[in-house]
Parts: structure tokens; sequence; C-alpha cells
């Protein structure tokens, strides 16, 4: 889009990225590429999922579609270089916003001490149109900002901080991936693929999505080369990025 600014360079000095997002599959609809070049340059990533994603395919009941999208997230973040996954055990579709959940993120940031916090869209629409997004994605990433300063605050959830699990006040940007008001990119171009494998590991729910376009995997490379207009044409994943 021709009125839209050109996208910034994401910061790379940092070590250690913590994403959380309300559903297996989020990471891979945005910013498991931007993931995967990270690992390989050597940083650490942690996955955190709120939800099992247990209320995501149509066709199976929750108590065996638990099991597999968890198998199926494992599977996912391995190939993007991701070996640690955590599940919070929210309950999918109807993520509440509030304390509970803050507290979940805070003790998740505490315990991994990330310098970069990715999470997913959290604004009302999706990019590029007037599709609106939904309540778990926004809740998850309202909480997930507000989370980061929670978890910097020892007089915040207090008794985490009597446990043991120190304050984090070490966060320095939280990146929303698939956001309507992107300002910042990487260059993909070399794990692409990487990204699109990992979609494909969510073999059931994409089964279970039938003939949607989301369906198809290659779908990521259209989303990265319409972000790349605004990148120097390369393959790129956006983010809105949040300095804290
Ligand atoms: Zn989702």
């Amino acid at each position: 889009m021709a009125d839209t600014p050109e996208l910034e360079v994401m910061p790379g000095d940092w070590s250690r990225a913590l994403a959380v997002v309300a559903h297996p599959d989020d990471l891979e609809y945005g910013g498991s590429g931007a993931v995967a070049r990270w690992t390989r340059d050597g940083k650490s990533v942690v996955y955190t999922l709120v939800t099992r994603g247990e209320a995501g395919i149509d066709g199976m009941r929750p108590e065996e579609a638990a099991v597999v999208r968890e198998r199926e997230q494992i599977a996912a973040a391995h190939v993007v270089g991701v070996d640690t996954v955590e599940f919070l055990g929210h309950a999918d579709g109807v993520i509440e916003y509030g304390l509970p959940l803050r507290r979940d993120i805070a003790a998740a940031i505490r315990r991994h001490r990330p310098e970069l916090v990715l999470m997913t869209n959290h604004r009302d629409t999706w990019p590029g149109g007037p599709w609106l997004n939904m309540a778990d994605h926004r809740h998850v990433g309202l909480a997930t900002l507000d989370a980061v300063r929670d978890a910097a605050n020892r007089w915040v959830f207090r008794d985490q901080v009597d446990d043991g699990l120190e304050p984090w006040d070490g966060v320095r940007w939280v990146a929303a991936a698939a956001s309507p008001h992107a300002t910042h990119a990487i260059d993909i171009t070399d794990t692409l693929d990487l990204a699109v494998d990992s979609l494909r590991e969510h073999r059931a729910y994409l089964e279970g999505l039938g003939d949607e376009s989301m369906a198809d995997p290659s779908f990521l490379r259209d989303a990265a080369a319409e972000a790349g207009t605004r990148f120097g044409g390369v393959l790129a994943c956006e983010f809105e990025l949040f300095p804290m």
C-alpha cells in the first residue's frame, strides 16, 4: 500500500524471548518465520500457550482435541527451534481478560525472564480489511501487555515472589504479530519454508478447516511477500512493536 510508511528493522540485540498466545496455531499464522530466524541465530525462544486449543476443531470433541493439538503444537515448535512449550490450561474460546490470566502470564514472564515478549494481534481487526479479531486473541494480548508490568512489580502477585519467583523488569519490547498497525519487520527469506513446515504440523487442525484459504500453508508466503512490499521487497514477518 503506497500510503503506508516503510517498516523499521526489528531489534536484534537480545537473547531471550517468550511468546504468549491463546491457541496452538497462533504463532504459526504469525511469527514463526521470525522465530525460526532468531533460533537459527542462537537466540532462545519459549512458547506459552494460554489454552490447549480444545475448541478449535468442529468435528472433534474437546477432550480429544486438547491432546491432539498439544502434540501438534509441540511438533510445530520443534520445527522452528523451540524446545520449551508450556500450556496454561485456560478454557479455549472463552478466555476471560482478568487477574487470573494476568497472574498466569506474569508468572511465565518471571520464570523465563525474556527481553522480548511476542504475542499475536490484540487489535479489534486483522490487517488488510474489516475482518473482526476474536475475543481470545484480544484478551490474551491485552493481558500480556499488562502482565509485563505486573511481572516487574514485586508488590503485584506478591505470593509468587514469596514463593521464590523473583520480579522481572527486563522486558524491553512487546511485539504483536499480525497486527493491522505493524511498525517493524524482519527478513524471513531464509526461514519461510520452516514457517510453512511448522504450520503443516497442525495436521488435524488444518484438516478440520476443510477448503478454507487459511488451510493452505502457502498463504504464509503471500503474507510474507505483502509485508515485504514495505520492507525492501524481501519476504518479511511484520510486528507492531511496543517499547517498554
Ligand atoms: Zn487463535
